[in-house]
């Protein structure tokens, strides 16, 4: 299934770097590349079986907690969203990738 990941400026900075999407990237995530209040972006999709994979996956490539809560007023920084609709699964990412990493 098609997962999507969103962050949000929670407490006034982005959590995620350039380097962190870029890694997103390398590990099979489809990164939203767009420049938006200083962020590189701010949202990515994946297909992958489970949404515990795509988390761990996320959690592996950024080092951050998908449940670190953020600001008290802003709310958390991770959002996983899962598809509301039925429709074609999107071809698998090109996994290739991954072995650019150092
Ligand atoms: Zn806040």
């Amino acid at each position: 299934m098609k997962i999507t990941y969103r962050t949000n400026n929670s407490g006034g900075g982005w959590w995620l770097s350039t380097e962190d999407w870029v890694g997103l990237e390398a590990a099979g995530w489809t990164v939203q590349w767009e420049n938006w209040l200083g962020a590189s972006a701010t949202s990515a999709t994946i297909e992958m079986d489970t949404m515990e994979d795509a988390i761990a996956l996320w959690e592996r490539v950024t080092g951050q907690d998908s449940t670190d809560p953020g600001c008290s007023c802003c709310g958390q920084p991770h959002y996983f969203y899962e598809p509301y609709e039925e429709g074609p699964r999107p071809p698998r990412p090109d996994r290739s990738v991954i072995l650019t990493e150092d």
